[in-house]
């Protein structure tokens, strides 16, 4: 064959292969076997491998992937990617209906209701049919750049189909949701954990992890999916000008469109629709989170606009999350830092959205009392998204378990001491006795980790030896450790001995708010920490402080005081403290300079979408207060900030159980009031 041949060859077979691809991922009509199939894409590969310069790389072979690593590079978007505003009930729907009505001043409007995917949105651009760039949402603004990866998507043109289309764009870039089918997900988790790999939480979770993956290979082999649901920029020969239109056009080019999606001329029609996706959601093969209903006609939306965040002629009906019911087999009871006493149903395995869930946590024993919850009760437990499982209510009851209120216990579990609710108003019951082991040994974690005094190496593990073998017994005692302690135990080896050792020296020239904060006093979190340090600046100050002076000071509410003072005031505590010194702890706080600053030194990253602010604000309000920002996961961050859908980054900080906060958590740590 020579050079002409092979060419004209390859056009043939690609464009072949292309079409049966189409007939079977997007049209779900095969026309010719996998055995046929498989043995043109050979011919197709054997042909690019003898004639290299003739392979291009939207060629039906690439969809394999490859190992050539993609960079994580970023690309600014034709047109910002919104967000949703989303609504959970229908009277809000109407009352959305009601905005739109008035905005266009009582003109006829129709709706596009479509399902909504709950999956990863994402841009493709095609330039002159040819599938030329795949990028993330990101802020909405830039995105990562994943080309290599949408390109493994079957259901992905690589080419827009019939050029003879009068409407033909030279240029088009489209908004699309990656997805999983449920079966693909479950079938891709059992292999992982057939191999003893970390389970995805859920299907977006799996396919989030996977579109930012650096190798297209792995891409590949993970059965993505996808369906277009927006134009983003057209240039063309012609002018759309409705959203269904536009729909109908992206089918005939080739792109996978949700066959679901309804044409609605009145509003009654539009939730009956909800309604019933509401009751058919079972059936679909992948995860819906709802329904969205956009006004139809282009030029009623620009009409409306869009808010900084989301559209205004676009709304998303979310369906409740999901819920399950199991049995509780056991209320156990586990003991805190601060000897806080929380219940615990231990459950009945079930899966609930993907996951199996085995334990819920009760919060307090004021919620087991409002549920009226027991030991051998079925109950109904739900989970939305990444959310921890909750339950929400007792199903029943069976005669057995009827009577056997639970109790709060009179005596720690742990180390048989009593347990008192402390404060009336309070809902927690604490065991208080100061020589728990357990509240000991959590107490010694805390005051190790990283927002705290930071010592590297000393861990649960170690902690647990280093108390059974009587090494250590509070807090002040690590400082006496040496080498050879260390040495007796089988966790250590030299090196590691040495730098744990090392370790613990580096942490006496922490500030005063992280010891502060490592002392774990009840009520007094991180923030509070730092502002009585920046407020004493040395611990012999604060120690001397009364009630009075405390509560005088801003954000340090009457609760918050009695437990300083009550703390501080305690023998044990004074003694430690002063241990500490002696072994050289720093106890004051540096002045004020960027260090001062509440969040200095603090490395920050932002998952999934905030629901307040923009990550832009987010992030100016970091620096503000003395800290950083990450771009990318990292072991050493202080704290990944979760918000709604979040991605690749909350499955690995859970990995590596990094501190996880709400996005209310951190407007409160950087002093943004939400209403
Ligand atoms: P949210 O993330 O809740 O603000 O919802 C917006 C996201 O919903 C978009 O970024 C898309 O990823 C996703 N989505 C799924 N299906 C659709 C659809 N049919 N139309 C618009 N957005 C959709
Ligand atoms: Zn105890």
């Amino acid at each position: 064959m020579n050079k002409a041949e092979a060419k004209k060859k390859i056009e043939e077979l690609s464009q072949a292969l292309e079409q049966y691809n189409y007939a079977y991922y997007v049209a779900h009509q095969p026309v010719i076997t996998d055995k046929e199939y498989d043995d043109l894409m050979r011919a197709l590969v054997d042909l690019e491998t003898k004639f290299p310069e003739f392979r291009s790389s939207n060629s039906p072979s690439q969809r394999i992937g490859s190992d050539i690593p993609a960079t994580a590079q970023t690309v600014r978007h034709s047109s910002k990617m919104y967000s949703l505003d989303n609504t959970y009930d229908v009277s809000e729907l109407r009352e959305w209906h009601q905005r739109i009505q008035k905005g266009l001043a009582g003109e006829a409007v129709t709706f596009v209701v479509e399902l909504k995917i709950d999956g990863v949105s994402a841009s493709l651009r095609y330039e002159d049919g040819d599938f030329v760039l795949g990028a993330t949402r990101g802020d909405g603004v830039r995105g990562e750049i994943i080309t290599h990866n949408i390109r493994t998507i079957r259901s992905v043109p690589l080419r827009l189909h019939t050029r003879k289309r009068a409407d033909f764009p030279s240029m088009i870039d489209v908004r699309a949701e990656i997805y999983m089918n449920s079966k693909d997900f479950q079938e891709l988790n059992r292999i992982r954990k057939e191999k003893g790999e970390n389970l995805f939480a859920n299907p977006r979770n799996a396919t989030s992890g996977t579109v930012k993956l650096l190798d297209s290979r792995v891409a590949a082999n993970r059965r993505l999916n996808c369906f277009v649901y927006a134009l983003g920029v057209y240039e063309g020969p012609m002018e759309f000008t409705t959203q269904w239109q536009f729909l109908q056009a992206a089918q005939e080019w080739g792109f996978p469109v949700n066959a679901h999606n309804r044409l609605c001329s009145s509003f009654d029609e539009v939730i009956r629709y909800c309604h019933q996706f509401q009751q058919e959601r079972k059936q679909i093969p992948y995860d819906i989170d709802g329904v969205v209903i956009k006004v139809n006609s282009f030029a009623q939306q620009r009409a409306l606009g869009e808010t900084r965040k989301s559209p205004r002629w676009a709304v998303a009906y979310k369906f409740p999350a999901h819920q399950v019911a199991t049995t509780v087999r056991k209320i156990s009871v586990q003991v805190g830092r601060t000897g806080v006493l929380t219940p615990i149903a231990e459950l009945q395995p079930v899966e609930c959205a993907g996951v199996v869930i085995k334990r819920a946590t009760l919060h307090n024993f004021d919620e087991v009392a409002r549920l009226g919850i027991k030991e051998g009760d079925r109950v109904l437990l739900e989970r939305a998204g990444d959310v921890i499982p909750k339950i929400i209510k007792v199903l029943e009851s069976p005669p057995q378990a009827k009577g056997s209120e639970f109790k709060v216990p009179k005596i720690c579990p742990e180390c048989h001491g009593p347990v008192v609710r402390e404060n009336q108003g309070q809902v927690a019951y604490r065991c208080v006795n100061k020589q728990c082991p357990k509240t000991l040994r959590q107490g010694l974690i805390h005051f190790a980790s990283r927002p705290a005094m930071d010592i590297q190496g000393l861990g649960q593990s170690v902690v647990d030896q280093l108390f059974n073998t009587g090494l250590i017994k509070n807090i002040s005692d690590i400082y006496r450790l040496r080498e050879d302690d260390l040495l007796t135990l089988d966790l250590f080896k030299e090196k590691k001995a040495r730098n744990l050792i090392e370790a613990i020296g580096q942490s006496k020239t922490q500030p005063l708010s992280r010891f502060l904060y490592g002392l774990g006093i009840p009520n007094i979190g991180e923030k509070a920490a730092h502002i009585l340090a920046k407020h004493f600046r040395s611990m012999d100050r604060l120690l001397a402080a009364t009630e009075e002076e405390l509560t005088a000071i801003h954000e340090i509410g009457t609760i918050m005081a009695q437990s300083v003072v009550t703390t501080l005031q305690s023998q044990g505590t004074r003694r430690l403290i002063q241990r500490c010194q002696q072994y050289g702890v720093n106890l004051t706080e540096p002045a004020e300079t960027d260090a001062g600053k509440e969040l200095f030194g603090k490395k920050f990253l932002f998952t999934g979408k905030l629901e307040h602010i923009t990550r832009q604000e987010a992030a100016d309000r970091v620096r503000q207060s003395g800290g950083e920002v990450a771009s990318g996961i990292s072991k050493n961050l202080d704290y990944v900030v979760v918000g709604e859908s979040p991605g690749s980054k909350y499955q690995k900080a859970r990995d590596w159980k990094l501190t996880m906060i709400t996005e209310r958590e951190f407007l409160d740590l950087v002093n943004v009031a939400v209403f």
